[in-house]
């Protein structure tokens, strides 16, 4: 299929890793693009963390849109959501305008759709308000508030079975994200909040990290898997692997323990970092298309990472799986590497398309994998090469600085992760969310003298 009669109308939707790649990448391409993004900046999910714990601000791992393309003339960004597709008149239907108008649909000649993941809470949707989620800006500065306020809230509490929830952390899923979360909780009750507070003892906090499996970090090695889980020991986490959350309230959990019994475990904070299903547009999209979506909520794209029978509508990144030319699933991980091949992938077969050229199927280069747990410790993966300790974390700082977007961001990162290992400090300590909590969660002891320490 040449497109060369005129500039060939590219509608991307989703900012994220991949839709930002294909972008990119047809800068220099004779095409007209829209970018549809329902958020007006490009998240770097892999940091997320870092906010939910203080150790960097929001602004500092999030770019706007607008910002990133100010100079590629050829793009132009819609702050809207994507609601829907007709594939038959090819056009994409966008819900509430910026100036409140109701909806609009905006045309294509070539769709690419990027609309990433979110996280799956195994039909138990009733937990998210116990246990907020990694997956966006606001559910970091959610979790921020709650880790934050939990101490706060420790330091002012006299019931010692109350404070020691108050003070028990609890970390569902053990993959990259939740080791993550876990070492930086366990870091910020050890070293940063240590000598702030008066009554409690920062030190005494539990951090759980709950994980099905019967390790942690199941994408790594076992061997990694070892040297991660004893990291995190030192560090003052329980890895609890074996473990599997059935119950979450405001005030404890319910798991069960690798042998079937049920224990409740007085908690006040629990962050969910397990499993992730395919972003709402992949249903959309197989809707559209007459396709189903596959148990991760995934839409399946054929070698050239096309819609079957649409050559013209691509899908890319989280909420899709590969099917390759023989007809096998490619086995790729839910990461932003793959999410940016495919990205760079696709804005290659647009430009062979545009000179009336075919392409070759996309392969995926795999680079490895890296996690960091703490301070000073990570553990890599690198073509079979593996590393842990300092070596794997400097590699692990590297990485994430130099896929960071903008230059301002990277510097402004680099001083703050200076300055952090050099203090053992956190400037974005920030409580900005106001604890949800219900009527029924509040302690309702007669009002006491409160005395300064
Ligand atoms: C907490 C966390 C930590 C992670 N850590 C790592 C890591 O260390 N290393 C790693 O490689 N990967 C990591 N990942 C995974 C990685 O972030 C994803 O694989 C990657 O973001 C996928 O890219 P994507 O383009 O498919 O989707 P995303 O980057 O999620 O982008 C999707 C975009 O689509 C937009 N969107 C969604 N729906 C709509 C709609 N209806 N209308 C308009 N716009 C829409 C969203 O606003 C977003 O901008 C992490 C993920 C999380 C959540």
């Amino acid at each position: 299929m040449a497109l060369q009669q005129h500039r060939a109308r590219v509608v991307v939707v989703g900012g994220g890793f991949g839709g930002l790649q294909v972008v990119r990448k047809l800068r220099r391409a004779a095409v007209e693009i829209t970018l549809i993004d329902r958020q007006n900046f490009h998240l770097f999910q892999p940091l997320a963390y870092q906010v939910a714990t203080g150790a960097l601000s929001a602004a500092e791992i999030a770019s706007p849109l607008r910002v990133i393309f100010k100079r590629q003339r050829n793009v132009r960004v819609l702050l809207a959501e994507a609601t829907g597709f007709d594939l038959e008149r090819r056009h994409v239907l966008v819900g509430r305008l910026p100036n409140d108008e109701d909806a609009a649909t905006v045309d294509y000649d070539l769709l690419v759709v990027a609309g990433g993941s979110r996280y799956s809470y195994f039909g138990h949707d009733d937990w998210q308000r116990f246990a907020p989620e990694l997956k966006s800006l606001d559910g970091a500065l959610e979790i921020r508030s709650r880790i934050l306020s939990a101490f706060e809230a420790a330091e002012v509490e006299q019931d010692v079975e109350r404070r020691q929830a108050w003070l028990t952390f609890v970390v569902v899923g053990a993959g990259p994200t939740g080791v993550e979360m876990a070492g930086q909780i366990a870091e910020l009750a050890r070293d940063t909040l240590r000598r702030d507070f008066r009554a409690v003892d920062t030190r005494a906090s539990r951090v759980l990290l709950l994980e099905t499996a019967d390790r942690v970090l199941t994408a790594f090695p076992p061997s990694l898997s070892k040297k991660a889980a004893n990291a995190l020991e030192r560090l003052g986490v329980t890895p609890l692997v074996g473990h599997t959350l059935v119950d979450v309230a405001y005030d404890s959990v319910v798991v069960q323990t690798p042998i079937g019994a049920q224990q409740r475990i007085p908690a006040r904070t629990v962050v969910w970092a397990a499993g992730v299903t395919g972003s709402a547009l992949a249903a959309k999209l197989a809707a559209a298309a007459g396709a189903d979506v596959d148990n991760a909520g995934r839409v399946t794209v054929g070698p050239q990472l096309a819609l079957a029978g649409h050559p013209e509508v691509f899908a890319i990144g989280d909420m899709v799986r590969v099917r390759d030319s023989g007809g096998e699933i490619l086995p790729l991980p839910g990461l932003a590497p793959v999410a940016m091949q495919e990205g760079r992938y696709v804005a290659r077969v647009i430009r062979a398309r545009l000179r009336g050229k075919d392409s070759p199927p996309f392969r995926y280069v795999d680079k490895g994998n890296l996690a960091t747990i703490g301070r000073s410790k990570a553990v890599a993966d690198v073509k079979g090469v593996h590393l842990s300790g300092f070596l794997a974390w400097i590699t692990w700082l590297v990485v994430h600085l130099f896929y960071l977007i903008g230059f301002q961001n990277r510097l402004l990162v680099l001083l703050r992760w200076t300055f952090s290992y050099v203090t053992r400090g956190r400037g974005a300590r920030l409580i900005t969310v106001p604890p949800d909590i219900a009527d029924e969660e509040r302690t309702h002891d007669e009002p006491r003298k409160l005395t300064c320490a």
